[in-house]
């Protein structure tokens, strides 16, 4: 029976996302699966393009001519049925392409036009061998390899013989330093000491230093040089006289060791207990309950997510871990690695593509069962998936904030569905939504209310900016904070101190009284445009001035807020000479691994003060910090955002879990110029409940989410005269299919207006249940996608967590 292939083509644009009917010809008819990418002649002359295969179907109803697939590309479906349903969803949901969402999926590599092998894993028939192969054991293949011989290589790989091997130039080469190694062995060098000259002693230190090398890890020379009195001479003095060795090391070595120490389970408390219980009920069940657990930080939610993942292994299902990326440190990888091994792969980005691809295989295959990743880890090629997990769920960064827009909370809740398995939110301040959530019982709350080491949680201790300014004007260090940095110093205690860059200098502030110009109409700060010279409100569109004085104190000292992390340092630097700092910022952290290295550097102690952005508040567990100084709380309350407030309290939250993890005390230090605020107030008392209920009253007044759904709308255009029209006519169109409840914001220009020449223009629609809705927008998209030729651009984005 001849059979047709309906095709989801690889050319983003409204009009062609749909699947295309293709003709399967005669000699593909038994290999050809869905989700096997095939090239296909497409438009006007037939040009050659890739496609997905969404499903084959026999021809039977169909007349007319169609046009045949002309060469298969993978030689078993990169994509399963399940994640081919997926990718149906995620269309619809985020207002992307389907083939923009099929792409997301697979690993870079699969995307690009790498040329590919098919390899030989395994023995097969010296004739087959022979004829496919040539003799050898690889095989370039691509589309103008002939389908007989493409038949044969599809069995093979069914059969596991081969397996498909992409080339990536590896273009980060592995750049080599130079470190020492004792030559000897202790008695040796004792030997060797008792040989030396009396006056020698800067060579008995030497071997001294050598012999404490002994099963150490090999230092770097350069540290060597700078971290010790010896000097190139002295080195080179120890490596004549054969005591020590130097060797080529890697500089950057995959930051996740190969082998771990294992772990072993530990005695839960009651707390830990009941929410292990309740989820390993839940995948007993088969059910896909989505459970919320809040649990303060050190309360020990690792744990519970790694005992729930062995019962569901040990029911013979999988497990998937989502982890923001930069929570993805060597030590949580070390967690999950020590307790399940080798069973666990690990996806984030800083592996090059082909380790990614390797870890994509190793899933594929079934040789993990544990995957641990970053946000685009929820579509992982599991199968039989028993339990989704999702750690520090409130994350901004599980949001994609380009094509296809989409929440891997979203996805996550969407493969439970579909493998009948739950879900874990974990967090210590749970996204507003997720918590609404619990208390109306979609999702089911489980706390966490105790730390493991029953060690209260840290005194927070709040600073009065607008006091210290008084006495030192221009510095960013209050006399308080000074203090503790200097004690912790000399008692050799560590100190993290974080300098909040959200808002960098797009608000202006009133240093003498804190305050912060807002939205007549909005209750929103206004937003500081250097290009027209005034304030706007991104929501109303509201516009006015910028003040010379401050509208309440009448002050001169307002001004636009922020300063640079290389700024803070050079000033901690002056003001504490002798203090040892490391910065981490997107500047020290570019390179690859070059996070996880300065982390490593300060859990060694080569650093007294580890200063940096929001990047350090996540994941660091070092026992010997006693001190966490915030230098400036305010700067994202400034933000025109309504989730300003919950960010900060969450930033707040979290980095006070860093003080006294261990068995010492910490204290936080938190400098505000508005101390009174309630989101500063509330991650003080370390109080999530108190800031949830105040919080959900002021969203209720607002009108903003939980209490509404939003879906934000951008239009661009190099003329910003058009870009505004068509915002407007926009807006006229939507008004007629929306009920009373709705509300329209804007259009308004957003905050950068102008990106690469062009200007961009925004339109919030908040609404509770508009049945309309979905079906104008995507109306609304299609016909503006004919106006590309006019130089517009559209963008949806449902449920935005970035409103400027
Ligand atoms: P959270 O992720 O909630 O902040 P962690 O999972 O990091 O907390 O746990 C804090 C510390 O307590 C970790 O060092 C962990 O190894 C330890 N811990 C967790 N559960 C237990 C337990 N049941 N018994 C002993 N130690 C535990
Ligand atoms: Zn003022
Ligand atoms: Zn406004």
């Amino acid at each position: 029976m001849p059979q047709i292939a309906k095709v989801i083509v690889d050319v983003p644009t409204m009009q062609t996302n749909r699947p295309y009917d293709y003709q399967v010809p005669d000699t593909l008819l038994d290999s050809i699966q869905p989700g096997m990418r095939v090239a296909v002649p497409f438009g006007k002359g037939d040009r050659l393009i890739q496609g997905f295969i969404l499903s084959i179907q026999d021809q039977a109803n169909f007349e007319g001519q169609l046009k045949p697939i002309t060469a298969v590309i993978d030689l078993q479906p990169a994509v399963n049925s399940e994640l081919l349903q997926l990718s149906s969803w995620l269309a619809e949901r985020t207002y992307a392409f389907q083939i923009t969402c099929l792409q997301t999926m697979l690993p870079s590599v699969m995307r690009a036009k790498y040329s590919k092998t098919a390899q030989l894993v395994d023995e097969i028939d010296p004739a087959l061998q022979a004829s496919l192969f040539n003799g050898n054991d690889e095989l370039t293949f691509d589309q103008s390899l002939d389908p007989e011989k493409l038949k044969q290589l599809m069995q093979l790989q069914r059969q596991g013989k081969i397996e498909v091997v992409y080339h990536v130039d590896d273009r980060a080469r592995v750049k080599q330093l130079t470190a020492i190694e004792p030559a000897l062995s202790f008695e040796q060098l004792e030997e060797a000491r008792t040989g030396l000259r009396k006056s020698a002693q800067k060579q008995s230190q030497l071997i001294s230093y050598l012999q404490s090398l002994i099963d150490q890890p090999n230092p770097l020379l350069k540290d060597v040089l700078t971290k010790t009195t010896f000097t190139r001479e002295n080195i080179k003095t120890g490596a004549d006289k054969g005591w020590l060795r130097q060797v080529k090391v890697e500089a950057y070595r995959n930051p996740y060791p190969k082998t771990v120490t294992t772990t072993q389970k530990m005695a839960l408390t009651d707390e830990q207990a009941d929410a292990v219980e309740a989820v390993v009920a839940a995948t007993e069940a088969q059910s896909d309950r989505v459970f919320l657990v809040e649990g303060i930080t050190g309360s020990g939610k690792t744990e519970v997510y790694l005992q729930t993942i062995d019962a569901v292994l040990q029911q013979g299902k999988t497990a998937l871990m989502l982890v923001p990326e930069i929570a993805l440190t060597p030590q949580m990888v070390k967690r999950v690695k020590g307790r399940f091994g080798d069973q666990v792969a690990v996806l984030h980005s800083g592996l090059s593509e082909g380790e990614k691809y390797d870890e994509w295989r190793r899933i594929e295959r079934k040789e993990a069962s544990v995957v641990v990743g970053a946000r685009s880890a929820v579509f992982a090629p599991l199968e039989n998936i028993g339990v989704i997990i999702m750690d520090e769920e409130h994350e901004a960064s599980y949001k994609q904030d380009e094509s296809p827009r989409y929440h891997a909370r979203d996805v996550a809740i969407w493969r439970s569905q579909y493998h009948h398995c739950p879900v874990i939110l974990g967090s210590a301040t749970p996204s507003l939504e997720s918590r609404a959530r619990a208390q109306k019982g979609v999702y089911q709350l489980l706390r966490l209310t105790q730390r493991i080491n029953q060690q209260p949680l840290p005194a927070v201790e709040l600073v009065d900016m607008r006091e210290a300014m008084k006495q030192q004007a221009s510095s960013n260090f209050s006399p308080a904070l000074l203090d503790a940095l200097k004690d912790r110093l000399q008692k050799g205690e560590q100190s993290v101190l974080l300098l909040n860059r959200r808002g960098f200098s797009s608000f202006i502030m009133c240093r003498d009284c804190g305050f912060v110009l807002q939205c007549p109409n909005c209750d929103i700060s206004l937003t500081l445009h250097m290009d027209t010279h005034s304030m706007k409100c991104h929501y109303c569109g509201h516009e006015e001035a910028i003040p010379r004085t401050c509208p309440n104190c009448q002050s001169r000292q307002i001004r636009y807020f922020g300063t640079g992390t290389q700024k803070v340092e050079a000033e901690l630097q002056e003001l504490i000479p002798n203090a040892r700092i490391l910065r981490m910022d997107v500047d020290t952290t570019r390179k690859k691994g070059a996070h996880a290295k300065l982390l490593k550097r300060f859990g060694d102690h080569d650093a007294d003060i580890l200063l940096g952005t929001q990047m350090i508040a996540k994941g660091l567990d070092f026992p010997d910090v006693t001190l966490v100084g915030v230098i400036n709380a305010d700067t994202a309350l400034g933000l025109p955002d309504f989730r300003a407030s919950e960010r900060t309290f969450q930033l707040l939250t979290q980095v006070s879990g860093r003080a006294g993890r261990a068995d010492k005390t910490g204290a936080v230090i938190v400098q505000s110029f508005n101390p009174e605020n309630y989101a500063i107030q509330f991650a003080k008392q370390h109080d999530y409940e108190g800031f949830y209920q105040y919080e959900m009253a002021v969203r209720h007044r607002g009108g903003y989410p939980p209490y509404y759904f939003t879906v934000q709308l951008t239009i661009s255009h190099p003329e910003e005269a058009l870009a505004a029209k068509k915002s407007f006519q926009i807006a006229r169109q939507l008004r007629p299919v929306l009920s009373d409840q709705a509300i329209v914001l804007g259009p308004t220009p957003k905050s950068i207006a102008r990106i690469n020449n062009r200007y961009f223009y925004q339109i919030v629609i908040k609404y509770k249940q508009e049945p309309q809705l979905q079906a104008k927008l995507a109306e609304i998209l299609e016909t503006t996608q004919i106006d590309t030729r006019h130089g517009f651009k559209i963008g949806l984005d449902n449920e935005p967590l970035q409103f400027t």
